[in-house]
């Protein structure tokens, strides 16, 4: 295996599937499948899920509401999803645990760095609720942070294309595709890759993001297969 780490960032919309809010039960046992596949390779994994599908800070402030509690009701949506995959995960016989950034002991354990390493250690499926725990932040911070604590290898973006354009390749049929891309220049054509804490938090500690798609079965397995698949971020 090419990795023997890794930081998996799923976004809370990803999990919407073809609705329009909440949870697709295909889309989650999809993803559940792939990551029990890797899991079964050796690979240690784990994985930080977005909240948008549920709540986000910024609809709190559009409806007059204060933003911080808007973070938190979004942090709050991520364990959602977290437990969600969870549940899925171990209707696949797949060992987990999930670690929350907020104390909410009924259903998770707080997030203690060594008691992850060791869970990964063990082959358990980690995953990371409440992003980082503090309002202004997103998941994709969260991933970074969670990534570089745990020592992973990399971080693997699993979005809806299939890796990182010059422009929306939805939008603009002449984008560019990058299959490599350091990260001066992510930051000089001001693509967008993740947000700036996120993606400075990776550049500074050199931690490689791959931007890939989640969406077509197996692509997971063959990045830690090593396969060269979606964009790589390096120095
Ligand atoms: N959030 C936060 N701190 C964090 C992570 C998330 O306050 O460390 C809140 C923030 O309001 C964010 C929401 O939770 O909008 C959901 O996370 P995100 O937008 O990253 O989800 P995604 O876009 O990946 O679905």
């Amino acid at each position: 295996m090419k990795y023997k780490r890794i930081l998996l960032k799923l976004s809370g919309e990803a999990l919407m599937g073809e609705q329009q809010y909440g949870i697709d039960s295909n889309r989650l046992l999809q993803y559940a499948q792939e990551i029990k596949e890797v899991s079964r390779l050796g690979v240690e994994v784990a994985v930080v899920i977005g909240g948008g599908n549920i709540f986000r800070g910024v609809q709190a402030e559009q409806v007059g509401l204060d933003r911080v509690q808007g973070d938190y009701m979004g942090m709050l949506a991520t364990v959602i999803n977290s437990m969600a995959l969870q549940s899925a995960l171990e209707k696949l016989g797949v060992y987990t645990r999930l670690l929350s950034g907020i104390n909410i002991q009924q259903v998770c354990e707080p997030y203690i760095r060594r008691r992850a390493v060791r869970h990964l250690e063990k082959g358990r499926v980690v995953i990371f609720g409440a992003g980082t725990g503090n309002p202004y932040f997103t998941t994709d911070s969260a991933a970074a942070l969670r990534a570089i604590e745990i020592e992973a290898d990399v971080v693997l973006k699993g979005t809806r294309v299939d890796g990182i354009y010059s422009a929306d390749p939805e939008k603009d049929p002449e984008a560019i595709f990058y299959k490599n891309i350091s990260f001066k220049d992510v930051f000089e054509k001001g693509l967008n890759v993740m947000d700036m804490t996120a993606f400075t938090l990776c550049k500074e500690n050199n931690l490689p993001i791959i931007v890939f798609d989640m969406n077509t079965g197996g692509n997971l397995k063959r990045l830690v297969d090593g396969e060269e698949i979606g964009t790589l971020v390096t120095m």
